[in-house]
């Protein structure tokens, strides 16, 4: 078998990484050989999380998918993925609305590397709603995020917040 056979890039900005992601990522994994969770490093946009902390946690939530790893990157997703020698690159589509971007994307990123597929793929229904920004929102807040984002998100948005969980904390 020749290395890195079917390994795919998975590049976002996931600040954080929620189970939307989490369950594409699932997908993937079954799909490919490897996949590379790439984390975007935008230092024009400001983020909640760093990118060795988004990398931390994305390791974290995926402890337990032995073909799953976590980078960070800067630059182009199609330089990066060359770089790590990636045949793929995943995107999510969750609605309509993701459509005209992604193929504007996908488009341009074909442009740049010819040899590079683009594999899109949905989420469960349940999360074709969740995005980051919304979690964020709703953490700040103080609102209930269980169940939205791993454990080990949950945990670290409630740290950000400096809050405890106050109307999402579960009876122990
Ligand atoms: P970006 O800024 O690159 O869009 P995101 O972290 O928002 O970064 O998303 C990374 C990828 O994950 C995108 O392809 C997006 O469509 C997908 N994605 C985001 N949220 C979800 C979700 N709830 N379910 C499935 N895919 C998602």
């Amino acid at each position: 078998m020749r290395p890195n056979r079917r390994l795919a890039l998975f590049p976002g900005s996931f600040d954080p990484f929620t189970n939307g992601h989490l369950d594409l990522t699932r997908r993937a994994a079954v799909l490919f050989d490897r996949v590379i969770v790439a984390v975007a490093h935008n230092p024009a946009k400001t983020s909640l999380f760093t990118p060795e902390e988004r990398v931390e946690l994305i390791g974290a939530a995926t402890r337990g998918l032995a073909n799953v790893t976590a980078i960070h990157f800067v630059g182009l997703v199609v330089d990066c993925a060359q770089r790590v020698g990636a045949q793929a690159i995943i995107r999510g589509l969750r609605a309509v609305s993701d459509f005209e971007f992604e193929f504007q994307m996908a488009l341009m990123n074909r442009r740049l590397s010819p040899g590079l597929e683009i594999a899109f793929l949905m989420p469960s229904q349940e999360y074709t709603y969740l995005n980051s920004t919304l979690v964020k929102e709703v953490a700040r807040h103080g609102g209930r995020i269980r169940g939205l984002v791993p454990p080990v998100v949950e945990k670290a948005l409630l740290l950000k917040y400096g809050r405890r969980g106050r109307r999402g904390r579960t009876p122990r």
